[in-house]
């Protein structure tokens, strides 16, 4: 066993380097801050945080702001992240299209395109699209702005090896095998990339910049198209041993179920997944039940899930009966979720989160008769914060590398 490696020491230069990652970690997470409270919050002593401070105001990474709130005597100097001291480019892939944005140090949207895209026939289009959206962000950007670029992220659906910057099961719609889509963007373009699946990237957008701050344990449940989020676990996306985990869609919910594509039967994906929502209206439509939903269109295949929504919201019994069905498949994951893992808040994101309170007060009622005791009296869902989660979050897999070794600068020319 080799013992020596658990009692290796930390070398001066490493010590150095995981202190200024936590000193501005703290000042982007509880800034502003006076430096008093970074020394006491570290543990570090006054002169230690002073040189590190003096660092990150040097490469503008920190700024001061004489807000203090101190009434007597000298008004302390506070500090905050710059947000503008640097930009990542972050890009989602969809079924049918693909979005591109510039993305600051504070998850603000500089620049956005989105634009149809695909079929994903093969590798080869997969990288002349994206080596199309990230030549057109960088465009925009002045030359100055491009030498504050830290790195390049990519969020697709599907299952990503994060680590291996590849496909392990690229989705049904096309044939991305043995694309080494990370490594091949970050030869082109000579910055940091980063793959990622889009329930993670959408799962860490909203811990780093919306529902889910400050928030150690959470679990983001997306739904659209398809079914799938991401987990956190002691303040960072949990990725399990083979960078799998998180496929919240295909927990089985009914063990007699139809069989999913991924293997298993009865998956959440196939009950709540909006085609499965629609087609069970049009199904129910049939039986010449009145309904809101029988209009001219809607018959024509133009149905909805805003339709199905609005018409429920309206009172309308067959729309707030699908509803209710997916309430309670929904409800009997996420009780599963609770019992797994106790996550202090679960969120419900993407096109199902338009639904609002008309999901969320008969799912919280469902999970009350469902779960343990404890759980459920902690029980707390919300709908996500970020409408942009898929490509804020891909932005946000270099912003979180860079907050983790925030110096040297890594930066480098950008043809
Ligand atoms: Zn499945």
């Amino acid at each position: 066993m080799a013992m020596g490696d658990t009692y290796r020491g930390i070398n001066h230069r490493a010590v150095k380097l995981r202190n200024r990652a936590t000193v501005f970690r703290i000042v982007r997470d509880v800034g502003p801050i006076a430096r008093v409270d970074l020394a006491r919050q570290t543990g570090l002593n006054a002169a230690t945080v002073t040189n590190i401070v003096d660092e990150l105001l040097a490469a503008h990474l920190v700024e001061e702001t004489g807000q203090g709130k101190s009434r007597v005597g000298r008004r302390p100097i506070f500090l905050e992240v710059n947000p503008t001291a640097r930009l990542t480019l972050g890009l989602d892939l969809a079924r049918d299209s693909i979005t591109g944005a510039i993305v600051d140090l504070a998850g603000r949207v500089v620049e956005r395109f989105a634009e149809p895209a695909g079929p994903w026939l093969d590798g080869g289009v997969v990288l002349s699209t994206v080596e199309e959206m990230v030549g057109r962000l960088l465009a925009v950007l002045p030359a100055s702005d491009r030498r504050a670029l830290l790195g390049i992220g990519i969020g697709a659906p599907g299952r990503v090896s994060f680590s291996s910057g590849r496909y392990l099961a690229p989705p049904a719609y096309g044939a991305w095998d043995g694309l080494a889509l990370r490594q091949e963007v970050a030869a082109r373009f000579g910055l940091p990339t980063f793959f990622d699946n889009n329930g993670n990237t959408s799962t860490l957008a909203e811990l780093w910049f919306g529902a889910g701050q400050g928030i150690a344990n959470f679990a983001l449940i997306t739904v659209g198209t398809g079914v799938g989020g991401g987990l956190v676990v002691d303040g960072d996306l949990y990725r399990g041993a083979h960078d799998l985990a998180g496929e919240l869609g295909h927990m089985s919910v009914n063990l007699a179920g139809p069989r999913c594509a991924c293997g298993n039967y009865g998956c959440l994906e196939m009950y709540v997944a909006v085609p499965r929502i629609l087609a069970a209206v049009r199904a129910a439509l049939t039986t010449g039940e009145p309904s809101l939903l029988r209009a001219e269109g809607h018959a024509a295949g133009a149905l909805t899930l805003d339709d199905v929504i609005s018409a429920a919201g309206a009172g309308d019994a067959l729309a707030g009966r699908i509803l209710a069905d997916v309430s309670r498949h929904l409800a009997a994951a996420l009780v599963n979720l609770l019992h797994a893992f106790d996550p202090e808040l679960i969120l419900i994101g993407r096109d199902l989160a338009r639904a609002g309170s008309l999901l969320l007060a008969p799912v919280r009622q469902e999970v009350q008769q469902r779960a343990m005791a404890m759980l459920r009296e902690h029980f707390r869902l919300e709908v996500a914060a970020l409408p942009d989660a898929p490509v804020i979050g891909a932005a946000t897999l270099a912003v979180r590398e860079f907050f983790q070794a925030p110096l040297p600068d890594r930066r480098k020319i950008v043809a």
